[in-house]
């Protein structure tokens, strides 16, 4: 039906995450509308993303450099480690400017029906750095829906046995309940992270 350049950009747009056939036809004829600068702009963003950001060797948090911000910065206290199931979690946490610790980004949650199993997350990773000792204090922050919680309890249970030194907390109630981080306000989820509890 459509020129196959043209084909092509809708197939593309469809893929995204909400967007149907329609919504990828729409997005295709507006970019074709657009200035070249902006159209270009877009590809040359996403181009640039895709080479130049990585995840941090620390706590797998987006990074441009082989350490992410947090990680580098010094007045970060490095006792403190809030876990949380993926990069966009960050930055609600961060907003709530409650939280002055480091993360650890799991990279997603566990869900055996779906086969997402230890092993296809960051935990091995977090066991190490938390016995690598220096920590305090675990943050469970993953979502508050059904496969999150389950990745808070298998996660506490695991630093129970490894590091019993350590203490393990999760935010408050209070979330919205199947809800992910990133749709939550900063003012509940800064309550959230004040209330902590130990598991
Ligand atoms: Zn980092």
């Amino acid at each position: 039906m459509y020129a196959p350049p043209v084909q092509r950009l809708i197939t593309e747009l469809g893929k995204l995450p909400g967007i149907g056939q329609r919504t990828a036809q729409r997005l295709a004829f507006h970019i074709l509308r657009a200035d070249a600068e902006d159209a270009i702009g877009l590809a040359d963003a996403i181009r640039e993303v895709k080479e130049r950001i990585g995840l941090c060797e620390v706590c797998f948090n987006l990074a441009d450099e082989p350490r992410c911000r947090i990680c580098q910065d010094e007045r970060r206290d490095a006792e403190l480690i809030c876990v949380v199931e993926e990069p966009g979690d960050v930055i609600p946490i961060e907003r709530t400017h409650e939280y002055r610790g480091r993360y650890h980004v799991l990279g997603g949650a566990l869900s055996p029906i779906d086969g997402v199993d230890p092993e296809d997350l960051k935990i091995a990773e977090l066991y190490v750095r938390v016995e690598a000792g220096g920590v305090r204090e675990v943050v469970l922050a993953t979502n508050p829906t059904t496969t999150g919680e389950a990745t808070a309890l298998h996660i506490a249970a695991a630093l129970r046995d490894r590091a019993p030194d350590v203490a393990v907390t999760r935010l408050a109630s209070g979330l919205p309940v199947g809800a992910d981080l990133e749709y939550a306000d900063e003012v509940t989820l800064g309550k959230a992270l004040a209330g902590r509890r130990a598991l």
